[in-house]
């Protein structure tokens, strides 16, 4: 079986296992242990000196907590918008009646630093600007550099999801200057879902003090007086935490650098190879995500029995588009557990399947 989706990734057996212990109270000694080991590894992961919660949830939810903790309704947003999960991280902050203003870019494009800082330009009343690290949809990377330094120019908070990236891609957050920063445990971390991790700066702090949006559940504030004691302030999900407990010891002994090497590597296999079937990919190859390949689908072809078949016939789990992409890309996961020959597995069997959904390459 390959399940190669982008979230949620296969997950080691030694941390598979790791799940199936007892369950301890949450408000004891065994969970502040584990809890304060899990989040001094996630601070040298996100690379931050921040706070860190575990947030019960999945990543959606965290990036709800990002906008309710930090925006009052009525605030200016400047949402920079790739793809799919571009405009959710939009719509969130609407729904909790923000002004935003939507700055989007072709699908399979990344955005570009000078457009964004021209539209932070147009409105000296912006306080935050939403930025997806790496948009899951187009199989896309931003540069969040570049990206980040125009916002920290504009002196604008810096929210980022880096659901997708984190821990799998460089996301230095405290180099970057990024005020809160989005992951979840489905995706690269190799545990399952259940938690969302979301660093927090001390420029978030201070708007958190001023910010009215309405938040109960996801209040940091809550999240920080718990985790002083070695808690959260609700009821962990404590068998994923478990896992991510290991998970995290695992990715620091492979060495974060290793790591995103190895996803350089993955990446390339899984986009070398879907050219070499005659497939074009998605994504601006510059920008090409290393752990989610978008694929275009040839002209007639079926990309939906694509996905179907490789699933029924070969257990190779792909996804296929999102939105108004659904049936014209397909998309191959690679991040958190995986190698070189897990994709090229991958690849095997789409060249197996191709010639039967209409591929005439
Ligand atoms: C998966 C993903 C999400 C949504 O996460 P859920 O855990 O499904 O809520 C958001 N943004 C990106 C970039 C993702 O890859």
């Amino acid at each position: 079986m390959q399940l190669r989706i982008p979230g949620p990734t296969p997950i080691p057996e030694d941390v598979l296992r790791t799940q199936s212990r007892q369950m301890v109270d949450h408000r004891g000694k065994e969970f502040s242990t584990l809890l304060q080991n899990t989040t001094a590894r996630l601070k040298q992961i996100f690379q931050t000196k921040n706070d860190i919660f575990l947030l019960t949830g999945s990543g959606t939810g965290g990036m709800e907590a990002a906008v309710v903790n930090t925006l009052s309704p009525g605030d200016r947003v400047l949402s920079v918008s790739i793809g799919s999960f571009g405009n959710r991280f939009a719509g969130i902050a609407e729904q909790f009646g923000a002004s935003v203003e939507r700055l989007q870019f072709e699908w399979g494009t990344p955005a570009d630093p000078d457009a964004v800082r021209r539209a932070l330009a147009k409105d000296s009343a912006f306080k935050a600007v939403l930025f997806t690290h790496n948009e899951t949809s187009t199989g896309v990377t931003n540069d969040l550099a570049s990206l980040a330094r125009v916002a920290r120019e504009a002196g604008v908070l810096i929210l980022v999801d880096a659901i997708s990236s984190l821990g799998s891609i460089d996301l230095p957050v405290d180099k970057w200057g990024c005020d809160v920063v989005v992951t979840a445990s489905q995706k690269g971390w190799m545990a399952p879902p259940g938690i969302a991790m979301a660093s927090v700066s001390e420029k978030a702090w201070a708007a958190h003090a001023k910010a009215k949006m309405p938040r109960f559940y996801w209040d940091f504030a809550k999240a920080k007086s718990f985790v002083e004691k070695g808690q959260t302030p609700w009821t962990p999900a404590v068998s994923t935490a478990y896992a991510l407990d290991l998970a995290t010891e695992k990715m620091l002994a492979e060495g974060m650098n290793n790591i995103f090497a190895r996803h350089a590597r993955v990446g390339k296999v899984a986009r070398d190879g879907a050219k070499a079937l005659g497939l074009a990919l998605f994504a601006a190859e510059a920008y090409a995500s290393n752990t989610v390949t978008a694929v275009k689908g040839a002209e007639g072809m079926d990309v939906k029995k694509l996905v179907r078949t490789l699933r029924e016939e070969h257990q190779v789990y792909i996804a296929a588009g999102q939105d108004k992409l659904e049936e014209k890309i397909f998309r191959i996961g690679h991040l958190g557990w995986v190698t070189e020959d897990d994709i090229r597995e991958v690849l095997s069997a789409i060249k197996v399947v191709l010639p039967g959904v209409g591929f005439k390459g």
